[in-house]
């Protein structure tokens, strides 16, 4: 049989060990996909050193990686077409979206939220890898696609691209929540790659102005230039919560504050920062704090009732926002190319998430995204 490689995090704040495994034959509604690219994420961080019972009861070993890119290498008998209706052969380049709702339970069926469905899991952090079929998350050859309700997306873009779908179906589902209009000033809290990638859709959404807010990386701000913010705040340059209010307020274009602010930076601080930046009647969405970075104060009267607010949560995605992130990956307004800063084979899994927890900086430079490319041999 033949064999080939997933790298499994084998403990809670273990280690990453390369382990070859058959290569499993698709059942008949299965898809086994070549892994092209896979894009690390800040949250397989938190999966790696958070407590297990803090991450959605993760149990291990679990393969890891959920930003997939790769091709079609064979497909189950029943399995004709896309999530789509698109028609699937060998060599399409697909990609998925981790996440599987029943479509059964009441948030997929009555609250039409399918991202609470009661029995969420996904790829990328499934129970049990060292069990068959092994191959359940993007840190490795193949992806094994064997859920019947996986969501299952033709592209037709480069690897590079495809393998922002799923952080950008993060961004799509916030800017639905956002209901940005024409003469919107927006402004991003934080130029990670969700911040930098939502700044990009909140132009094509419609924003007028877009104002990008980065801690103390001034090449990050850059770069969100580049997505096309108009005006950035470096904490550097304005030091004090008080002062980037002010810029916020002075720079909205009807000056009084933000129609919308989306916060992007897994921080209470930060949270409650962009709070003070929308307008009366404005909008906030909250998409950053995806795992828990802890309490702040917060006054139901001054921050929310007497402001008339909207404050929402936008919690992890679904088909939907896959679906409407397909045209976004295509449109080359967004330059998604210059946030890749590294590509990377397979066994340097570990040393790019510690450096991602570190800080940041990896093999002497800033790391926006990094691309674990398991087609690259390992000496590199
Ligand atoms: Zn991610
Ligand atoms: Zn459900």
């Amino acid at each position: 049989m033949k064999t080939a490689r997933a790298n499994l995090l084998n403990k809670p704040d273990g280690h990453f060990v390369i382990g070859e495994y058959p290569i499993p034959e698709p059942c008949d509604d299965g898809i086994l996909m070549k892994i092209e690219l896979c894009g690390v994420c800040g949250t397989d961080v938190h999966s790696w050193h958070a407590p297990a019972e803090a991450v959605f009861g993760l149990e291990y070993p679990i393969s890891l990686g959920h930003e997939i890119s790769g091709t079609v290498a064979a497909l189950g008998k029943n399995v004709k077409t896309d999530y789509v209706g698109k028609p699937l052969k060998i060599g399409d380049r697909i990609s998925i979206c981790p996440a599987i709702h029943c479509h059964k339970c009441y948030f997929c069926t009555i609250a039409k939220t399918p991202e609470k469905c009661t029995s969420w899991k996904t790829y990328g952090t499934w129970p049990r890898a060292d069990r068959e079929p092994h191959f359940t998350g993007g840190y490795g050859d193949y992806l094994y696609i064997h859920d019947p309700n996986s969501v299952v997306l033709k592209t037709a873009t480069s690897a590079e691209r495809t393998a922002f779908l799923e952080p950008m179906a993060v961004v799509v589902h916030s800017l639905l929540h956002a209901k940005i209009k024409p003469g919107d000033t927006v402004v991003v809290q934080g130029a990670g790659p969700i911040g930098l990638l939502t700044i990009a859709c909140c132009k094509i959404a419609g924003a007028s102005r877009v104002i990008a807010c980065g801690r103390r990386n001034r090449k990050r701000l850059e770069l969100a230039e580049e997505m096309g913010a108009d005006l950035t705040i470096c904490q550097l340059d304005l030091p004090t919560a008080e002062e980037r209010k002010q810029f916020v307020f002075d720079n909205s274009l009807n000056l009084v504050g933000a129609d919308v602010v989306i916060n992007t930076v897994g921080s209470a601080a930060a949270f409650k920062e962009s709070i003070g930046w929308v307008r009366n009647s404005g909008t906030m969405v909250e998409v950053g704090n995806f795992v828990d970075s802890g309490a702040i104060e917060f006054n139901p009267c001054r921050d929310l009732l007497e402001k008339g607010i909207r404050l929402i949560g936008s919690f992890d995605n679904e088909a939907e926002h896959f679906v409407r992130a397909i045209p976004l990956i295509a449109d080359k307004r967004i330059p998604l190319e210059k946030l890749i800063t590294h590509r990377i084979p397979l066994g340097k899994l570990e040393e790019a998430l510690s450096a991602i927890e570190n800080g940041g900086i990896y093999q002497g430079r800033d790391a926006v995204k990094i691309m674990l490319d398991p087609t690259m041999p390992e000496e590199n």
